[in-house]
């Protein structure tokens, strides 16, 4: 079942390793929830060309900092995604929320607009590498946030950490991933720190006052992130997601099995099995071109081998893996056999195996996830 994911492109301070879209200046907020408001309804058969409401499974608050809009601005979204699309009663309706933004009030005023899962940008559950990264909570909220949010009765909690920041020892590691046991967090998305060009943090390292990322000590964090957290009860589901109890992202696990998703708002992109859609980044132009009423997207169709090279790095890297059933059925019997065959080298070396028909990356493959795609792509 698609889902629908809504980019919300303001946040209260820029964070020195952020290359998303977003701005700091909230003053055309208003203006840009109607113009989303707007673009939901342009995209309303976006899905189905038919008078039907399109049924959807998840809808997903990210950005940006979603947990900046007053909780009226979100009833409002929600109310014009409910007027052009049929949400399933079981829909997961996710909210990104930094900590700084959540109080009691707030997070019953967001159980009241039917979000039901959130996901927390703690980032660090250590004061100088929070300060180091320009975030604009400290630990004492990180952690009064999810108390909060577990006693008002949110009980599907994620939590986004970042490893393999300079001069961050292994004990600080197994510190933050404690933490996160400790406090018994559902789900928990970890990434590794990288330097995008044209970030704060890419200047510092450049003029020299910043340490640059150390790939083998971020190597040996994930190593540890993936023994630790299997330890402790948490399935790797995806190379950067881990849950427990099948507590699995909903509109995650919708983008890594190529289902259909639509993008709402600056910088969102969509996804309806034929074309790649994306919407301009910037919000002063989404703004006018939504008035005008022309949607602000440049369509990109995509050729098999780029459909089938998007399957193929996707789905490898979760715990489902790549379909061989899928990838005859979607991209032919020849398509089939040459990966049957190329996977060979992979299965010697040790870093894939089979599992009832799927290709799944071992623990050692998941190190080197890009580069078995990569090299199992189709070029011809
Ligand atoms: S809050 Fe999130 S989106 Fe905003 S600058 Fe920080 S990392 Fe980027």
């Amino acid at each position: 079942m698609p889902g629908i994911y809504i980019h919300i492109p303001y946040c209260r301070k820029a964070c020195h390793y952020c290359d998303f879209h977003f701005s700091t200046t909230l003053s055309s907020k208003a203006q840009m929830i109607g113009a989303m408001k707007k673009e939901i309804e342009m995209q309303k058969n976006f899905f189905e060309d038919t008078h039907q409401k399109a049924l959807i499974n998840s809808i997903y608050f990210g950005g940006g900092t979603p947990s900046l809009l007053q909780i009226e601005e979100l009833k409002d979204l929600m109310d014009t995604l409910h007027q052009y699309f049929q949400i399933d009663q079981h829909a997961e309706i996710t909210l990104e929320a930094n900590p700084d933004d959540l109080n009691p009030f707030k997070l019953q005023e967001l159980l009241e607009a039917s979000i039901n899962r959130l996901s927390i940008g703690v980032q660090s559950f250590y004061q100088p590498h929070l300060k180091e990264m320009n975030r604009a909570h400290d630990v004492s909220m990180a952690l009064k946030s999810i108390e909060d949010a577990r006693r008002i009765g949110f009980s599907n909690i994620s939590v986004d950490l970042i490893y393999g920041i300079p001069d961050q020892s292994n004990a600080m590691w197994t510190e933050n991933l404690d933490m996160v046991f400790k406090l018994d967090i559902p789900h928990l998305s970890c990434y590794s720190l990288t330097v995008e060009p044209g970030t704060a943090l890419a200047h510092f390292i450049r003029k020299g006052s910043r340490k640059d990322v150390d790939e083998e000590m971020a190597a040996s964090h994930f190593h540890m992130l993936m023994k630790q957290a299997a330890e402790n009860g948490y399935e790797q589901y995806e190379i950067s997601n881990f849950c427990k109890n099948g507590m699995y992202s909903k509109h995650n696990s919708n983008y890594w099995k190529a289902e259909k998703f639509l993008g709402i708002g600056p910088s969102a992109h969509s996804f309806n099995g034929l074309y790649r859609q994306s919407n301009v980044s910037n919000n002063q132009q989404y703004i006018k071109s939504i008035s005008e009423g022309k949607l602000p997207h440049t369509i990109e169709n995509l050729t098999e081998n780029e459909k089938y090279n998007e399957y193929l790095m996707v789905s490898l890297r979760t715990i489902w893996g790549c379909s061989f059933q899928y990838v005859e059925k979607n991209f032919g019997t020849k398509v089939l056999l040459d990966l049957e065959k190329s996977a060979q080298r992979f299965l010697q070396m040790g870093l894939i195996h089979i599992n009832q028909g799927n290709v799944v990356l071992t623990t050692k493959g998941k190190l080197l996830a890009d580069y078995v795609s990569r090299e199992l792509f189709r070029t011809d």
